[in-house]
């Protein structure tokens, strides 16, 4: 049987038999009450595994493991050309078992194996690999002091590091914030969502193989008012990052200043607009992005193209094209190699973007594509790619989060309404600006409030370009040197000569 066959994946997830269980310390632990909870997979409801349901007693072991191996300094005083070296060994340790972590996603959280395989387990490495090869070649700095003084400005671990994160990605989430924490020396204690555990309950195993000394690295499933709740009250952990829904991470804020103010870090939500001017320079390059944009993870992207603004002068013929590439995204059985489009993560996220749909058609848009359930899988949650027309900037549709396959279309008649609609938002993730006009396009790029903004693409970036939000799509920045600021202090040291 070839790789590329359905009937591989479905016999390969037959056998499978995820581990469930915590890791503290380095070794897989129940939960300290012992309680469990069902995984069961978006494809077809089967039961996955029983996870352990971790509490506030399970934070404590592992932050108390944690310290304790920072402060043994086993990994936070290894020369940082050996951390390079054991992170390196862990990366390709998870392209080694990249096909076992790609299925585990896919049948957790349903997204087509093609994509975990070629895009989620790639990016995961290489991304732990590129902060490892960033670490030894970071220096601090020297203060321009008086002639008899040495002013030291270094930067240092900050300790203990909690990672929160969601369930869309749940590997690339995971390894944004544990490559450049771990580079750093810190211990992590990384908590995956409870709609998405096995992946990082695996990656721990590989952590551990690769070299990374226990209590380094611990990862606590569970659900967010729980564990999560309980990392973020923690007297013992210095910083939390997270990633998730803007609502949380503002939870995560209160938390850090009702226990001992860690830093806190959130990478949230987005309502990201994707702008075509008359004057793209490829109409259909510009349809099948956009197209892509808000189908590509069953929309469940943070930087999902969900507003689609368009000039009105090509509205029609460009609304066409967007239909006509929107409908090369089918809804399939995510185990086989040929699917785009996979289940949505779960019968609550599905009865959300329903809801969402429902109250695009209550608030007068006109639905041109999709709109219901796909049937796919006898007990899956499959739904079409949806796409409303005559969009205003007031309708629900256009303002909040869908998370979810729906864009939102709303023209426009000029490059200054163009700009007041996009930045009519509470988010700022990312935008995109569709011209051939040189000067238009950087004056776009300065005027929208976002982190990322693509001109003429969509999704551009890697590992060398910071990733994050203005406004309520969080701080702080993801990926490259600036993700350092977060896990490390910097301390002055002033010395009289
Ligand atoms: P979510 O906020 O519901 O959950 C995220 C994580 O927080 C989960 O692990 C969850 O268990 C935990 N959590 C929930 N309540 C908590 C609490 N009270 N205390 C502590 N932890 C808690 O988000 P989600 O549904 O998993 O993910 C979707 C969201 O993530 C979307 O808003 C999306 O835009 C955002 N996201 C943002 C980025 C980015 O880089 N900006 C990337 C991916 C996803």
């Amino acid at each position: 049987m070839t790789i590329n066959t359905l009937e591989y994946w479905t016999a390969a997830a037959d056998k499978l038999n995820p581990e469930g269980r915590a890791f503290i310390g380095g070794e897989y632990v129940e939960a300290a009450s012992g309680e469990t909870f069902e995984s069961r997979s978006p494809i077809d409801n089967r039961k996955l595994a029983d996870i352990a349901a971790c509490n506030s007693l399970d934070a404590d072991r592992a932050t108390a493991a944690a310290r304790a191996a920072f402060e043994a300094g086993h990994w936070a005083h290894r020369p940082p050309a050996k951390r390079k070296k054991t992170l390196i060994r862990f990366a390709d340790l998870i392209e080694e078992y990249g096909d076992e972590l790609a299925l585990l996603d896919t049948l957790d959280m349903g997204k087509p194996i093609t994509h975990a395989r070629k895009i989620d387990v790639r990016a995961t490495a290489n991304s732990i690999r590129w902060s490892a090869e960033a670490i030894d070649k970071l220096y601090d700095e020297i203060a321009p002091t008086p002639h008899d003084e040495l002013g030291l400005v270094t930067r240092e671990p900050v300790g203990v590091v909690a990672a929160i994160v969601p369930w869309n990605f749940p590997l690339i989430m995971a390894s944004w914030k544990i490559g450049p924490a771990l580079a750093m020396g810190n211990s992590v204690i990384l908590k995956p969502s409870e709609k998405s555990p096995l992946s990082a309950i695996r990656l721990a195993a590989i952590a551990k193989e690769a070299g990374i000394p226990d209590g380094v690295f611990n990862v606590l499933p569970g659900y967010g008012h729980t564990v999560g709740k309980a990392l973020a009250l923690h007297m013992d952990i210095d910083t939390l990052v997270f990633t998730g829904s803007t609502g949380v991470a503002k939870q995560l804020m209160i938390c850090a200043g009702e226990s001992n103010m860690k830093r806190i870090w959130a990478e949230a939500g987005g309502k990201s607009p994707n702008i075509v001017f008359a004057d793209a320079p490829d109409l259909d390059a510009a349809a099948s992005a956009a197209a892509e944009g808000i189908c590509f993870n069953q929309g469940e992207v943070c930087t999902a193209g969900s507003r689609l603004l368009v000039e009105d002068s090509i509205a029609e013929p460009f609304m066409e094209k967007v239909l006509a590439a929107i409908s090369t995204w089918k809804p399939g059985n995510p185990l086989d190699p040929e699917t785009n489009i996979g289940a949505i993560v779960d019968e609550a996220q599905l009865n959300r973007v329903l809801g969402y749909i429902e109250a695009g058609r209550s608030q007068g848009a006109r639905l041109t594509s999709g709109g219901g359930l796909a049937k796919v899988v006898d007990g899956g949650f499959f739904i079409e790619p949806t796409v409303f027309q005559d969009v205003t900037g007031d309708m629900k549709i256009a303002q909040e989060e869908i998370f979810g396959p729906v864009m939102s279309v709303i023209t426009f008649k000029d490059e200054a309404e163009a700009l007041h609609i996009a930045n009519d938002s509470i988010y700022g993730l990312a935008a995109a600006v569709w011209t051939s006009d040189l000067s238009r396009g950087h004056r776009m790029a300065k005027g929208l409030r976002a982190g990322s903004i693509w001109v003429n693409q969509w999704d551009g970036g890697d590992m060398t370009a910071p990733f994050g939000g203005f406004k309520q799509s969080g701080n702080g920045r993801d990926k490259s040197l600036h993700a350092f600021d977060k896990y490390s202090e910097v301390k002055a040291t002033w010395i009289k000569l």
